[in-house]
């Protein structure tokens, strides 16, 4: 652990515009850093004034990325946890929501004694307090903090400023990173530096000085534009690196390597690696994802797919990637097509089409829209022996699908499509109970880890090879212990539970009946990391690859 002055931070902050991969430049500097020795931790910042992602619609800013501790996350987190396999606590995660909450707060309390209470300095020194809790929560050296939004953003110029405090106290400890984009508009044809420039300008006006500039664009960067922006931005030539598009975000640590960032980084901040920077493993599962040639055809049937005109499968991110990783292991490359659940609300000739997949996902979800869809694909799917694995809200209706049309239980439903059946399959616990009954939707959900009791001679037990597991929850709705007897009784196998036999964890069918067919209540997906990738996934993937 680094002396405690000497803690480092590098800020990365985005210019230009938004989606231009800033959270993945912050991953694959945590994973360079962490490769030559070096503990680190990454922080992300959401300047929004939401207190966590819990409320958030995916569609709009896309997957909710759970912790162990039940924090709703960014998607941006998926990558820090998924690059460096740190595991996240609370204080990697702050929203301008929840520092406001706490600063009035403890206004409320007298915290402040009398005294006026203000944005400066009072909101950028509960920032630069809680950027402080989680380096010391992670023991690290170096503290990587990605700042959300764009300069030139009204919401975050807070935590800039926070940084540029930081930075005040003590130079050589602070380092600013700039993302920026570098477009090439069409009609010109050629690349643009003016939209960086003018970027760099702004932060200058905040006092704040970018120590390196990541010039991200669709091709590499030439020496003459690299001029143009080390004079303009005033950043020495070397510390401005080229990130041009490339085929997997994977990718991007190795190419910053290529360009020597990570030692960069590091003499900017007065550090020597402790180790020569080794990214083998690393590059050996890069290696896999781009040279699998059997393919997989993967459905995922799920209802975020829609924003207008465009698909946005950034809602299952975790999902997605977590496919792949257990894809590459076992050589095959996932083709995935994503089924819009409500295009099979109603039996049509439709259903015939899923023939075609070798293997369909229900991922988690919430509400009404294109639940009959699910339910008739998961029927299908069950009928025609097509693996099967079903995420939180896939297992819910797998078990509905099963009480319905195995065992005859006709109106069988979830509570919370249907609250007067008479067979309440999947109902709510009585504590949620309360709480939805005073409108506090965002205390009332099981949020993040949980053990679980696996069956022996199971698949679940089989695949992950230990008794007992886990793993991160987020849902409101559990199966009805009611109905367990009779569920198992007609075939279900409930092959993982939680330690006191109350919570329903896993359902499969058995094997003789069905190739794979799976279902979690957790969300596996949320620990699937490219160099160990979920168990459950991975038999799920071997299932569909079966036949090949
Ligand atoms: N809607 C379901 C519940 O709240 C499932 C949630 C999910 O899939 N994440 O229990």
């Amino acid at each position: 652990m680094a002396k405690k002055n000497n803690h480092k931070y590098i800020f990365v902050l985005g210019g230009v515009m938004s989606g231009i991969g800033k959270g993945i430049a912050t991953s694959s500097i945590g994973k360079i850093l962490q490769a030559s020795g070096f503990r680190v931790n990454l922080i992300k910042i959401d300047p929004y004034l939401n207190v966590d992602a819990g409320t958030m619609n995916p569609t709009e800013h896309g997957e909710v990325f759970v912790l162990d501790s039940g924090l709703e996350s960014d998607q941006d987190i998926g990558n820090y946890e998924r690059f460096t396999g740190i595991t996240s606590t609370d204080d990697d995660y702050i929203t301008s929501g929840m520092i406001y909450k706490h600063v009035i707060e403890k206004e409320r309390n007298l915290g402040y004694k009398g005294k006026c209470v203000e944005a400066v300095p009072d909101i950028v020194n509960e920032i630069v307090r809680r950027i402080k809790l989680s380096e010391q929560e992670n023991r690290s050296d170096i503290s990587i903090i990605e700042v959300g939004g764009t300069i030139g953003d009204y919401q975050n110029i807070m935590f800039i400023e926070a940084g540029r405090t930081l930075k005040l106290k003590n130079p050589r400890n602070v380092l600013f990173v700039l993302v920026s984009y570098l477009p090439i508009p069409a009609k010109i044809g050629e690349m643009k530096t003016r939209p960086t420039r003018m970027a760099s300008g702004t932060l200058n006006s905040y006092g704040v000085q970018a120590d390196f500039i990541i010039a991200r664009s669709s091709i590499k960067l030439d020496e003459k534009r690299k001029e143009k922006l080390a004079i303009s931005c005033n950043v020495p030539e070397k510390n401005i690196i080229s990130a041009p598009d490339i085929e997997s975000i994977y990718d991007v640590p190795v190419n910053f390597e290529m360009d020597r960032l990570g030692n960069k980084l590091l003499k900017s901040l007065g550090l020597k690696p402790k180790n020569k920077i080794d990214l083998t493993e690393w590059k050996d599962f890069v290696f896999k994802s781009k040279n699998t040639k059997k393919t997989l055809n993967i459905a995922i049937a799920g209802k975020y797919f829609d924003t207008g005109s465009f698909v946005l499968s950034d809602s299952y991110i975790s999902v997605i990637e977590a496919i792949k990783f257990s894809s590459y292991v076992l050589g095959f490359k996932p083709n995935l097509t994503w089924l819009n659940s409500k295009d099979f609300d109603r039996t049509t000739k439709k259903i015939d089409s899923l023939k075609q997949f070798d293997g369909v996902i229900v991922p988690g979800g919430f509400g009404e829209t294109g639940v009959e869809g699910k339910i008739n694909i998961i029927k299908y799917v069950r009928e025609n022996k097509i693996p099967f694995l079903g995420l939180c809200y896939g297992m819910q209706l797998a078990t509905i699908e099963y009480a319905r049309n195995v065992l005859g239980m006709k109106d069988a439903h979830t509570v919370e499509i249907n609250s007067d059946t008479t067979n309440p399959i999947i109902d709510i616990m009585p504590e949620q109970k309360k709480k939805l009954e005073k409108n506090d939707y965002g205390g009332t959900m099981r949020l993040g880890s949980y053990p679980a009791v696996l069956k022996d001679g199971t698949i679940a037990r089989k695949a992950y090879g230990v008794a007992e597991i886990n793993e991160r929850h987020r849902h409101r709705y559990e199966v009805n212990p009611e109905y367990i007897q009779k569920l198992e009784e007609g075939g279900i196998i409930f092959s993982g539970k939680s330690p006191d036999d109350e919570l329903m964890e896993i359902m499969e069918l058995s094997q003789k009946k069905h190739p794979f067919f799976l279902g979690t209540q957790f969300h596996p997906e949320f620990k699937a990391q490219p160099l160990s990738p979920h168990p459950l996934f991975t038999e799920f993937i071997k299932a569909c690859g079966g036949k090949k």
